[in-house]
């Protein structure tokens, strides 16, 4: 696979900023959930599993992912979303749309119940109610995601001082993280409040050159300021590059921010990530609408 890098111009820095648009691999199965599926549905068709399960949240770019690479593949798909009040709206929820028309099962679970998500007891018993099924966890991560997030980085890219990618569960950086060379330093901005990464990413990474920046999570996971969207809207304008309101535009505004500030050294190369995750521009869209606020102003 070879993917388009750009480089994007920033005035005013000897820093030179290129991003590898992983977003273009696929409309729907954009960047990272394409690259931690892979491996994950080799694994599954050599156990003769026919059904996937796994968990997600109202606008997750992982259900649609597996959703639509399931049906693709010839896997029926099982659903267990967060939020029982999400049930009666899936017409007014464009995620949860595409992957019901993909063939998606839905299981709408209380935020209480969803805390189960890995807990043996409450798998089984989802087994007893959906027969067996091969477990893809919450976004995607586990070791055959990390193996697929390894394949992101290429040999042309060691000329590269910074990697910088969006973090939600810390699947994609370790495997982005295991595959970089000794002299680049790996950043993952956080799109969420969360300590507990350190230690999620200690366990699937081999090297220890990277870190976690959050200052730039917004105020947590799925949040969003005007000063966030008129950012996304200016950098589309300026760059024709869409990014996402969860977590590739916090990552970017974070970088352009620090290179701001003069954190990246003089000449440094940085690669920025676009991990995709424009098919939740359309549902952020309308809570943005309800709430009369601006909206995110990308046309394809
Ligand atoms: C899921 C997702 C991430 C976060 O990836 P993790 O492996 O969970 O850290 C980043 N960007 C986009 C667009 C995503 O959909």
């Amino acid at each position: 696979m070879n993917i388009p890098t750009q480089e994007i111009s920033v005035k005013n820095t000897s820093v030179k900023l290129f991003i590898r648009r992983e977003d273009l691999i696929h409309p729907f199965v954009s960047g990272n959930k394409f690259r931690k599926l892979k491996y994950n549905l080799i694994q599954a068709k050599k156990e003769n599993q026919t059904t996937l399960l796994t968990f997600g949240g109202a606008f997750s770019n992982h259900i649609v992912a597996t959703a639509y690479a399931g049906r693709e593949q010839g896997f029926e798909t099982v659903g267990i979303i967060r939020g029982e009040e999400l049930a009666s709206k899936i017409n007014e929820n464009p995620t949860l749309k595409f992957a019901q028309d993909c063939g998606m099962k839905f299981v709408f679970v209380s935020r209480e119940i969803y805390k189960l998500k890995s807990s043996q007891e409450y798998l089984s018993e989802l087994k007893q109610n959906f027969g067996p099924f091969y477990l893809i966890p919450e976004g995607g991560t586990n070791e055959w995601a990390i193996k697929g997030c390894e394949e992101i980085l290429v040999e042309e890219d060691k000329k590269y001082d910074f990697i910088c990618c969006a973090t939600g569960t810390g699947g994609t950086i370790s495997g982005i993280i295991n595959s970089s060379f000794s002299h680049q330093k790996i950043l993952g901005f956080l799109s969420l409040k969360g300590d507990f990464l350190k230690e999620d990413i200690r366990k699937f990474a081999i090297n220890t050159n990277w870190d976690l920046i959050s200052n730039y999570n917004f105020g947590g996971y799925g949040k969003v300021s005007n000063e966030l969207i008129q950012f996304i809207n200016e950098f589309y304008i300026k760059n024709a590059i869409p990014l996402d309101p969860i977590y590739t535009g916090k990552m970017v505004f974070g970088v352009l921010d620090l290179i701001k500030e003069g954190f990246f050294p003089e000449n440094s190369k940085i690669l920025l990530i676009h991990t995709g995750g424009i098919q939740g521009i359309q549902g952020m869209n309308i809570q943005l609408k309800n709430k009369n606020l601006q909206t995110i102003q990308i046309n394809d």
